[in-house]
């Protein structure tokens, strides 16, 4: 591709709300624990906004493309524990925008993890109890504007064309980290569910000349849309692509997803994610959530220990965030 990213981006708005780039460190004393690979991690977690996360990212495309629709609310939906809804509140809050979170299930008794922060963060929060929370945020859009707002909704996970832009930029900036640095990545594993951080991070990799593996760990069978989730990652893609002026078309093959360590379902945490969170907190000091980042992290662990990738090799987990949760799952922990 004949296209420089700084190019693309000077046609795109955004708003500033991470602090880029995010640090790439090396798990030395996991790899020997393992007896694996080299392990580097890209703290994703670390991007600032309201304790960060990998939607921070997205928002700052959503976010700016919300001031420019001339909105004065923005409306999204998630479970009761979602980063994204967490993210979008402070990233709300930051520019002045009202935020409506529409979350699913009926509203617990404990005030805690992303919840309270929703709460701190100062979002209006509907529940939907057994309905569809994509539904409920056209209905509270409606009655938005009927009070004369005039609202933005961001869809589950902010994973639209926009929002992706957020990973093709991480793709790239990740990619003149490793450059600079000398360091040769052969793997990329992370949590993958609304589809924007796995499809952004593949346009990015085309674009920047990644020719590595990049492995999305599912952690909620993929239910983007109707149809097999490659096949939304590739329409994603695609859309991504053209959004930023590029004319590729990606495909089903351009993406590798892990349906393996899917468990017991979205959310419910087993003791591939107790162990993973565990391993990587005593070895290395680092917190991951029990939602997204344990899985993925306990199936790379498993893939390490299955002989997956050989001792010379490098593999990066991409820490997306997600440790308020760990509140919210205090006592399955
Ligand atoms: C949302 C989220 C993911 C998944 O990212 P998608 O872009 O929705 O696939 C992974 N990890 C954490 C912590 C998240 O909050």
């Amino acid at each position: 591709m004949s296209i420089s990213l700084t190019e693309i981006l000077e046609h795109i708005s955004r708003v500033h709300l991470a602090q880029l780039p995010t640090p790439v460190q090396e798990l030395k004393r996991l790899s020997v624990d393992l007896a694996g690979p080299r392990i580097l991690i890209k703290r994703d977690d670390q991007t600032g906004l309201a304790f960060g996360g990998n939607k921070t990212r997205k928002l700052e495309f959503l976010i700016a493309d919300a001031l420019a629709c001339g909105a004065d609310t923005v409306i999204t939906a998630g479970a009761s524990q979602s980063n994204h809804c967490r993210q979008t509140a402070a990233a709300a809050a930051h520019v002045g925008l009202r935020c409506i979170l529409v979350l699913g299930g009926i509203e617990p008794q404990a005030q805690t993890g992303n919840l309270l922060l929703d709460n701190l963060l100062g979002a209006e929060i509907h529940w939907t109890g057994r309905e569809r929370r994509g539904e409920r945020m056209e209905e509270i859009a409606e009655a938005s504007r009927r009070k004369g707002h005039n609202p933005y909704i961001i869809p589950y996970g902010g994973s639209n064309a926009k929002g992706a832009i957020g990973y093709v930029v991480a793709m790239i900036e990740f990619l003149e980290q490793v450059s600079r640095e000398g360091r040769a990545v052969d793997s990329i594993v992370f949590a993958s569910s609304s589809g924007g951080t796995q499809a952004g991070l593949v346009v990015g990799a085309k674009l920047g000349g990644y020719e590595g593996k990049i492995i999305g760990v599912s952690v909620d069978k993929g239910e983007r849309g109707d149809l097999p989730y490659e096949l939304e990652l590739a329409k994603l893609g695609t859309e991504v692509a053209h959004e930023i002026g590029t004319s590729m078309d990606l495909t089903e093959a351009d993406f590798t997803v892990d349906f393996r360590y899917l468990g017991g379902g979205y959310g419910v945490v087993g003791a591939l994610e107790r162990k993973a969170i565990r391993l990587l907190a005593t070895t290395e000091g680092i917190l991951l959530d029990p939602v997204y980042t344990a899985r993925a992290f306990g199936g790379m662990i498993d893939m390490i220990k299955k002989g997956v990738f050989e001792p010379d090799e490098t593999v990066l987990f991409w820490h997306t965030g997600g440790a308020p949760a760990l509140f919210g799952y205090a006592r399955e922990l």
